[in-house]
């Protein structure tokens, strides 16, 4: 789904890092290793959150149902 807010071993807070990460990999032909060096996450706990994080948010959205009692 969505990234965690936080890593899940050492608590430090990376959910405000992920936009800039798939920017760097995706957009700017960065290595995986290289952006998560640019961006300063260094304990492997942490880029364990990145590396293997996949971010299904976009295919999941149209199954959610509608929300009650908003008009459609
Ligand atoms: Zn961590």
């Amino acid at each position: 789904m969505i990234i965690p807010i936080r890593c899940f071993t050492c608590g430090r807070p990376i959910a405000h890092l992920w936009e800039k990460y798939v920017e760097l990999v995706e957009e700017e032909g960065k290595s995986p290793k290289e952006a998560l060096d640019e961006l300063g996450i260094h304990r492997y706990c942490c880029r364990r959150m990145f590396l293997s994080h996949v971010d299904l948010l976009k295919e999941s959205l149209p199954y959610t149902p509608p929300r009650l009692g908003l008009s459609r």
